[in-house]
């Protein structure tokens, strides 16, 4: 079961969160917006532990009948709410986990707490439904809605929440951190650079090994595709079309890595860089683009974005991006 200190920085809300536990000055609707990873799930429900815990402490005792539940997920008035397989939540999700189930008391006599993974997720019609619920709850209800991006929220349900934004972590914090861990000084660098202050990326990296390798993975398609080794297209079409849905996240990565490229042409700090190792290739594509080539290759990246959001084939969005790169790149190799 995990305690505030599981959650890495974020000391600003933490004691916020403990703060209006111990002044009963709680209200009936959160949200808690972080960038995926954060710890915003991870923290919902730490704060529910504490808020359901039947003794009076700084956090959740562990041994109560409330806590026990809650260990074993198994919380009467714990109720949680995501997408799951889904694209969305419906308004029939929230009818079904939220309105019909409102008006039961709370089983162990305290709170009843409702955490929506994904809020951003709800349909308009699901929000609607919501918002009746958050107008005027029960006198035990809290409702927190954990989101990436508070904008597909309709401005009538923001406006009636709390409103938490959990901050990016110092790179050099994380650094520090991964280290304590047991990575390597250069690895971590790396990583923490990588993951833009989100822990949760940097310690993906860390201990996810399909992650990282898809991570070393994509360091040697842009390497290879960059320097026109044969076959690399191919090769790495194939690399990516035996992953599963990370088309998203390979396009996120050709985008940061092209980043670090125009920073080499602009200013050429090492330092700066995220993938710093890599630094002869990275020079060598940065002297070889025109920053016209590099204005078309981070409008190829929109358009990728765009389509995949359309629903076109992802094996040709990537395709076709993988053959823009090379085409720029070409007089390093012809
Ligand atoms: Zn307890």
């Amino acid at each position: 079961m995990l305690s505030y200190n599981d959650i890495y920085g974020q000391d600003n809300i933490k004691n916020y969160l403990k703060m209006i536990k111990q002044k009963n000055k709680i209200m009936h609707a959160y949200i808690i917006n972080e960038e995926k990873g954060m710890g915003a799930q991870e923290l919902a429900k730490v704060w529910a532990a504490h808020l359901l815990c039947k003794n009076d402490l700084n956090e959740c005792c562990k041994k109560c009948h409330s806590c026990i539940q809650m260990k074993a997920d198994l919380h009467p008035d714990f109720i949680f709410i995501s997408p799951y397989k889904k694209n969305s939540i419906g308004v029939d999700d929230i009818r079904e986990s939220i309105n019909s189930t409102l008006n039961i008391m709370p089983y162990m006599g305290g709170y009843k707490i409702y955490v929506i993974k994904d809020a951003h997720k709800m349909t308009v019609q699901a929000q609607n439904a919501l918002l009746k619920t958050i107008e005027e709850p029960p006198e035990y209800v809290i409702i927190i809605l954990l989101c990436t991006n508070m904008d597909m929220l309709l401005e009538t349900i923001k406006s009636r929440c709390i409103k938490l934004r959990l901050l990016p972590q110092a790179e050099d914090a994380i650094k520090k951190n991964l280290i304590k861990s047991g990575v390597s000084e250069d690895k971590a660098a790396m990583y923490a650079a990588y993951a833009r202050g989100n822990i949760g990326t940097a310690q993906r990296l860390y201990e996810d090994e399909d992650f990282r390798n898809v991570f070393f993975e994509n360091i040697e398609i842009l390497e290879s595709i960059g320097w026109g080794e044969n076959g690399a297209l191919t090769k790495a079409m194939e690399i990516i079309k035996n992953r599963k849905d990370n088309f998203n996240d390979f396009i996120e990565f050709c985008r940061i890595w092209y980043r670090d490229v125009l920073i080499v042409k602009k200013i050429n700090i090492r330092e700066m860089l995220i993938f710093k190792k890599q630094y002869t290739s990275i020079k060598a594509f940065a002297d070889n683009l025109k920053y016209s080539d590099l204005y078309r290759i981070f409008n190829a990246f929109d358009r990728a974005y765009d389509r995949l959001v359309a629903n076109v084939n992802p094996d040709i969005i990537v395709h076709t991006l993988l053959l823009e790169l090379k085409t720029r790149l070409r007089r390093i190799y012809d």
